[in-house]
């Protein structure tokens, strides 16, 4: 079992928490017309590199979206900030 920092309610535990993407992917313009197979990339497809990353969590509990910097290979959480405002 895992702790996961919400940046608003503090240590948690990992049930507590839903992935919801990589940082700084870059959503389709859906101004224009948007193949299936971009789509699918956009949806489905991940970097999933090995070290250090940064992606977009959920936490269930309070409903708030926040990045959470990690190492993927040693599991320590380096850091969580809130999306809002310039924490990015
Ligand atoms: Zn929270």
């Amino acid at each position: 079992m895992q702790i996961f920092p919400c940046p608003f309610c503090g240590p948690r535990n990992e049930t507590e928490f839903h992935f919801a993407g990589e940082l700084g992917k870059v959503r389709p313009d859906t101004g224009k017309e948007v193949n299936a197979r971009d789509w699918a990339t956009y949806l489905y497809a991940q970097r999933n590199e090995k070290g250090l990353v940064r992606e977009v969590w959920l936490h269930l509990t309070c409903s708030e979206l926040f990045v959470m910097e990690r190492d993927s290979l040693t599991m320590d959480v380096r850091a969580s900030k809130s999306l809002r405002g310039d924490a990015l």
